[in-house]
């Protein structure tokens, strides 16, 4: 079998077409969507995730602020930023880039975070209201995969899935998502002891390890939906330098039915749906306004 290629910048480009016009009709009524993004330190990657959603809000038209430390800042002055953005009623979405410096407690950043600006869906009570199953923030990266599943009709009642991974941003949320759309969810992680065994018999497999091309053809079961969450970057030899997934494309395609790609699967979906949870935001505001 040679598997369909899920294209996440196509499905990004489809959601972003919606998104500007629900941006302007908000601006229209006098709610200008925006998102505050904190950076802290110079780490190379998250400054180019940063710049990227910073990019995505302007093309979108939602504003957004950007706030940089250097990476010895002392934490209270970054609570003191979140607090000021927490109280300032035209910031709807704040976002804390991690990871922070070694003197960052990060949950007690994250859950400096008001609630209902909570747009990446980190803060504990996010966190235990998606466990529940009800309204809440979800984390950008896992909704985009469900957004994936929904956009090519992947059934998820009853489907054997398995999560490769267990963070708190990605594997265990998605796991979650997973279960509560009805399938049978294994998460896996480092002390798995026969990781294949699981995949093996999975209907679904999403990856989010941090190894580059971990999951191979002779894991998967034929006909399997694969999405690789990873993003890693090749660090010698011939292709260095090169971003790959966690999934080994070549040998993958070959038995699954849907695999998405890295670049140009998942990623433009995470910075999607972010877009997408600061425009929810915005949108509640307008309704509560509209109330009064
Ligand atoms: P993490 O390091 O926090 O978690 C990795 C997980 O992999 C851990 O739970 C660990 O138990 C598990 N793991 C490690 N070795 C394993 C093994 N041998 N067998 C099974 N499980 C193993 O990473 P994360 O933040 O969840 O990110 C995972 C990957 O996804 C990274 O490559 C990251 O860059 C990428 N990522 C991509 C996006 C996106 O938008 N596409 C967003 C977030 C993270």
């Amino acid at each position: 079998m040679t598997a369909r290629i899920l294209d996440g910048k196509a499905l990004a480009d489809r959601v972003r077409d919606e998104i500007s016009p629900r941006a302007a009709a908000l601006k229209a009524q006098g709610v200008e969507p925006c998102l505050a993004v904190i950076l802290v330190g110079g780490n190379p990657a998250s400054a180019v995730y940063v710049r990227n959603k910073v990019a995505a809000c302007e093309k979108a038209g939602i504003r957004s602020l950007k706030f940089d430390f250097p990476a010895e800042v002392a934490p209270d002055e970054v609570l003191a930023r979140i607090a000021a953005l927490n109280a300032d009623p035209s910031v709807h979405g704040i976002l804390v880039q991690l990871p922070l410096p070694p003197q960052f407690d990060e949950q007690a950043v994250l859950e400096a975070i008001a609630l209902e600006k909570d747009v990446d869906g980190f803060h504990a009570e996010n966190v235990g209201l998606l466990s529940q199953g009800r309204e809440c923030f979800i984390p950008c990266t896992p909704h985009g995969v469900m957004k994936m599943f929904e956009s090519e009709g992947v059934p998820l009642q009853g489907a054997e899935a398995v999560v490769i991974g267990r963070s708190n941003i990605v594997g265990k949320p998605m796991a979650m998502l997973l279960t509560n759309a009805g399938a049978t969810v294994t998460v896996c992680h480092s002390k798995t002891r026969d990781l294949a065994f699981h995949t093996r018999r999975a209907d679904i497999v999403v990856a989010a390890v941090g190894k580059p091309r971990f999951v191979t053809g002779d894991m998967i079961k034929p006909g399997a939906v694969v999405i690789d969450v990873g993003i890693n970057r090749i660090e010698s030899g011939p292709e260095a330098g090169k971003l790959c997934g966690d999934v080994d494309f070549d040998s993958v395609s070959q038995v699954a039915s849907l695999v998405t790609p890295v670049p140009g699967g998942v990623g433009p979906m995470t910075i999607t749906m972010l877009l997408e949870n600061t425009l929810e935001s915005a949108e509640r505001v307008a309704r509560a306004k509209g109330q009064r």
